[in-house]
């Protein structure tokens, strides 16, 4: 048996891509300094994975934004107006990622969207009718020679095209037959140019065949193949990754690949296809080793899994590219009885390696180590606890009275005009916040300093909402680092990576918490700031929580326990927050669950099934226990859930505010057709840019919902939290805000 990995982390160990390319964005560095920073890094990448004495190296899997965009540019699907700009072949690539405005012209930034269901963010490729696909760029091939020069035989990787095409954005008109036909031509030519420069074969990445596919699609897949493979002299590895290929697995196995690569980790299913039923003359990658989470491997698990495949060729490898892992754990200062549980990736490498040598009849004593790891009590369990979570009933994930009780009562109680207005939580975190932060971590300040610090800024702004006339304050959330971090600090049973970043789009990273052991709330976490600014002000003052679903899905979660226990630990310790904040004196709580959507299955027929079914009930488990008049509020930084609105009613939250200015309101006419209980607050305007929105713009979008959504279910609020916005443009677009509702409420 031999090794292989589907793709390794390019920001580099100390994220020095991410530094470099920004270098290159502040015109601090230039270009051909940047390529040659590109280029020793990934020589040190290839080598590290040669070193480490993997068999099969990937490349093409650098990229200096995204690979998704490197696929478009080497297939020339670009914008027209790209084509004429007057900039480098770089600078259009950077320009379609992040916008270029500038004496050359005015290039706007493709959008974003979530590469399946990871952190990572691709940018969408759009296919117009003007669109001329072939091979038009270079990078594929460079870097397969860059590494053969260096005496590193590569397997190079690209993007196939019935993901291309599942993924991109098509423009009305676009003769899609032409479509497939002009990418077949292209990958065509791209393998043959592969082979003549010596590669050995070619890893095409499919991750589109784990979703449900109808057979329409499967029939798509199997033509495109049937002749992107006709007189193909490069052998071909067809790389799946993130689930199982249930819909497609019968049309996979009888194309001429000479290899297919099935994710075993999240693809469960994957090994009820494979078993007894894998042809003899192909070979199986077989992504064993977890490409998304940080813990070890379990060798025996994986060995016996192994043996009951019964495939002959067997090619070990992880489940999907370790770009959603950190790089290793060799900087972390964990403590050894901690950090030996974790493998990043570079420690990935060598997990493969001892697989392969046990399997290879060489490891025992790898074998042993690993055993007596799994063997070891990592923490005390707190027994107390999983019983509680197995002893839940209906009761605790149901408030009482309904929600029909409950608006009438707070109606009453809370006396709030129509369009109650509000904000999303934060308001802007200057860098005096911050560096007021960072002096006291250095304690360069005392605490009694800090604090008051804080305490001024929450006076500042409490000041300032009520002469603005905003209906329900906030205190500002100016003591917290992040909304996952600063809970997990005050949780037991997380833990903090110092280097632990792992890409999530261009050159932002993310450094994900781990949740290490149960969870259990160590202490109050928000009630001394909350219920400080409430003592400030007889106007109400919301309380600000981040919702269990929103702490799990942005950590790297356990995988001794299920993530649908986990999160119900998570949500009990938020409970008693929720409880607190009500006991002194906090009468408005929101739950942000701003990352709701972020596990939901690939396949919509598991959406309820494996994840709707135990995540929303999570988070009516928060705030079941809450009094009649306890106002709850969430909120969601994106709109898109028109599929899932029942779900999202059914978290039986008071109100909900949601992103909804740039999607175009569209949501609110689902929001009408299914008669959402819930009140709501579409955002009215757009905080993800420093533009300051006029009086009647704001008019018209409250006018536009207000076509949509009953009066009495409408609240008035900006569409996210304000921490990354300046203060004067914070402040001129809340007081348009309220100048519009003002306006509004007097017509009325
Ligand atoms: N309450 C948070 C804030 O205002 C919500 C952030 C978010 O939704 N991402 O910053
Ligand atoms: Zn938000």
């Amino acid at each position: 048996m031999t090794t292989t990995i589907i793709g390794f982390p390019r920001i580099g160990e100390q994220r020095e891509l991410k530094y470099t390319t920004e270098k290159y964005f502040r015109h601090e560095i230039s270009a051909k300094e940047l390529e040659a920073f590109a280029k020793d890094l990934r020589q040190k990448h290839w080598q590290l994975v040669k070193e480490q004495g993997i068999d099969e190296i990937p490349s093409n899997d650098f990229s200096f934004y995204d690979t998704t965009l490197d696929t478009s540019f080497l297939l020339n699907i670009v914008p027209a107006e790209l084509t004429t700009i007057d900039l480098s072949t770089l600078d259009k690539y950077f320009a379609l990622a992040r916008g270029y405005q500038g004496e050359k012209g005015d290039i706007k930034a493709r959008p974003m969207k979530k590469w399946f269901n990871t952190n990572y963010h691709y940018i969408v490729p759009k296919i117009e009718t003007t669109t001329q696909i072939k091979v038009n760029g270079t990078k594929i091939f460079d870097e397969y020679a860059e590494a053969k020069a260096l005496g590193i035989e590569t397997r190079p990787v690209i993007l196939g095209p019935f993901t291309l095409l599942q993924i991109s954005e098509f423009s009305e008109g676009v003769n899609r037959e032409q479509v497939i036909q002009d990418l077949i031509a292209a990958y065509k030519e791209i393998a043959t140019r592969l082979f003549e420069l010596g590669a050995k074969d070619l890893q095409i990445d499919e991750p589109g065949l784990v979703k449900d596919l109808t057979a329409k699609e499967v029939a798509e897949f199997q033509a495109i193949y049937e002749t992107l493979l006709e007189n193909q002299s490069l052998p071909v590895l067809l790389q799946t990754y993130f689930g199982d290929v249930r819909d497609a697995y019968d049309t996979l196995v009888a194309l001429p690949f000479e290899a297919i690569g099935l994710d075993f980790v999240e693809g469960i299913k994957n090994k009820e296809l494979v078993k007894n039923n894998f042809p003899a003359d192909k070979i199986l990658y077989a992504g064993v080793v977890n490409g998304k989470n940080i813990w070890r491997n379990d060798y025996a698990q994986t060995l016996a899994f192994i043996k009951e495949l019964a495939v002959e060729q067997i090619v070990l490898t992880t489940s999907c590219s370790l770009l959603h892992v950190p790089f290793t754990t060799e900087n972390e200062s964990f403590p050894a009885e901690i950090k030996e549980h974790f493998a990043f990736a570079k420690e990935k490498l060598t997990e493969l390696l001892e697989l392969n040598a046990i399997l290879n009849e060489q490891g025992q004593t790898y074998l042993e180590a690993n055993q007596a790891l799994f063997t070891k009590e990592r923490f005390a369990k707190n027994q107390a606890l999983h019983d509680r979570v197995a002893q839940l009933t209906e009761a605790d994930f149901t408030r009482t009275p309904a929600f029909e009780e409950r608006e009438i009562s707070q109606k009453a109680h809370f006396n709030f005009p129509v369009l109650p207005t509000t904000t999303i939580g934060s308001f802007p975190q200057t860098k005096e916040v911050k560096q007021t932060r960072a002096k006291f971590n250095r304690q360069e300040i005392t605490q009694a300093e800090y604090d008051q610090y804080i305490a001024d800024q929450i006076n500042d702004w409490l000041t300032w909402q009520k002469e603005v006339g905003l209906d329900v304050l906030v205190h500002g959330e100016f003591e917290r680092n992040d909304m996952v971090e600063y809970f997990g600090q005050n949780l037991e049973g997380y833990l903090f990576s110092q280097n632990g970043w792992v890409q999530s789009y261009g050159t932002r990273g993310v450094k994900p918490p781990i949740i290490w052991g149960d969870v259990t709330r160590k202490q109050a976490i928000t009630v001394k700031w909350s219920s400080y600014a409430q003592s400030q002000t007889d106007q109400f003052v919301k309380g600000m929580l981040t919702g269990p679903v929103t702490i799990l899905n942005w950590s790297f979660p356990r995988e001794d326990i299920s993530i649908k226990d986990s999160t119900l630990q998570i949500a009990l310790a938020i409970q008693e927050e929720v409880l607190d904040l009500e006991k002194n004196g906090i009468q408005i709580i929101q739950i942000d669950e701003a990352a709701l959507r972020e596990k939901l299955p690939l396949r919509k027929s598991d959406w309820y099934s494996e994840y709707l079914d135990w995540a929303i009930p999570a988070f009516r488990l928060v705030h079941s226990k809450v009094q009649e008049k306890t106002q709850i509020h969430t909120h969601m930084c994106y709109s898109e859930f028109t599929d899932i609105i029942r779900a999202i009613d059914q978290m039986d939250a008071d109100v909900i505010s949601f992103e909804a200015s740039r999607s175009n309101l569209a949501i609110l006419d689902e929001l009408q057709r299914q008669n959402f209980k819930t009140q709501v607050g579409p955002g009215v305007y757009d905080i993800h840019s420093p533009r300051v929105p006029s009086v009647e713009e704001i008019t018209e979008t409250i006018q536009t919902i207000l076509t949509k959504v009953p009066l009495p279910k409408v609240w008035v609020n900006p569409d996210c939290g304000l921490k990354t916005r300046g203060i004067s443009e914070t402040r001129a677009s809340l007081e348009n805000m309220t100048k519009a509702v003002k306006q509004i409420r007097k017509e009325l």
